[in-house]
């Protein structure tokens, strides 16, 4: 059974610690998330974006997923849509049985344009509606988030448009979000600074501010790879070409733990760790021509990451605290207000 998203950030805001969530394409990368949770026993949320839905096709993602809950039925799992960028978006993965959805309305449907206050909060609460009926989670966006991912993003550094916290309040109270998104800084990619952020560049104290206007509120924390340069050395060993750079230091995502932060999304870090392997097989061995040959590696190897930012944003070791709430059961809770 998948669950909703509300339920595994509500336990994680009573546990005091952070959830990841870890985007998926393909067999391998469930495969990936599923091993690195059995092993920490940690709930785990799979997201897909609109760009990922496109090239797995919805009906093998959704079955990889349904496999994944009977070969893993110790671990709270969740399938959450990752930057929908309209209400139709939304419905097409509710309808599909995603049970949390990211309506990102901080931008046009077009998915790069940064629209009005008015319009994200007219989407997010169609949405919010819509999903609730139906037991399903909704994460929202206020301020805009830097780069471009999968194709979706404004494409600015970041910095233009800080969550403002009075906004963010406005926002949840008008829209009933269950999770927000907020812009302080981060940006989608690999490339995101040219330099070890501080907690000042990375604007936690604004974080902490949208915290104590909305103690309630699940903060979510996008773009939030750690892009460690072991990751990007071994490619670069063997025939890549990355250019330097840093990510979100993994101390910074557990200040924003300790602030409110439930949902960490990481991907590029991923992308490193499977890239790596493959190229290192590649080159070791190119007589190798069986996919499996890189695949297995490359799955492992993301396992691995998985598995130590499971620990490190404390998730791990929380799987079993409780029972699923089934979705149905959780659009009653919503009906009564609760
Ligand atoms: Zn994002």
């Amino acid at each position: 059974m998948l669950v909703s998203m509300r339920q595994l950030l509500d336990e994680a805001a009573q546990g005091g610690y952070g959830v990841g969530a870890f985007n998926v394409n393909n067999m391998e990368q469930i495969q990936a998330i599923m091993e690195a949770a059995r092993e920490t026993r940690s709930p785990a949320i799979v997201q897909a974006s609109r760009g990922a839905r496109s090239y797995a096709q919805d009906l093998y993602l959704y079955h990889l997923m349904l496999a994944a809950t009977e070969l893993y039925p110790e671990i709270p799992l969740v399938l959450h849509l990752d930057h929908g960028n309209s209400v139709e978006t939304c419905k097409s993965a509710i309808d599909l049985g995603f049970t949390s959805v990211m309506m990102d309305g901080s931008l046009m449907p077009d998915g790069k344009t940064p629209s009005s206050f008015e319009y994200n909060v007219g989407a997010t609460r169609k949405v919010v509606e819509m999903a609730h009926a139906r037991g399903v989670t909704v994460e929202g966006e206020i301020g805009v988030l830097g780069g471009i991912e999968d194709g979706h993003g404004a494409g600015l550094d970041g910095l233009s448009h800080v969550t403002d916290p009075e906004q963010a309040a406005e926002f949840v109270a008008q829209t009933g979000v269950d999770a927000l998104a907020i812009a302080i800084g981060t940006s989608h990619g690999a490339y995101k600074f040219a330099k070890k952020p501080t907690g000042e560049v990375l604007k936690m104290d604004r974080l902490i501010e949208i915290h104590q206007r909305l103690p309630k509120t699940h903060l979510v924390m996008h773009g939030s790879s750690s892009v460690p340069k072991e990751l990007q050395d071994i490619i670069n060993q063997y025939g890549g070409k990355l250019r330097p750079t840093f990510g979100v230091p993994v101390e910074e995502i557990q200040l924003g733990i300790k602030n409110g932060v439930r949902k960490v999304n990481v991907d590029t870090d991923n992308r490193l760790a499977i890239t790596g392997a493959i190229r290192k097989v590649f080159i070791e061995t190119p007589e190798k021509f069986d996919p499996r040959d890189y695949l297995k590696p490359a799955r492992e190897a993301m396992k691995k990451v998985v598995a130590e930012r499971m620990t490190q944003f404390g998730q791990a070791g929380h799987a079993g605290d409780y029972q699923p709430i089934p979705i149905e059961e959780m659009a009653k809770r919503y009906a009564a207000g609760k």
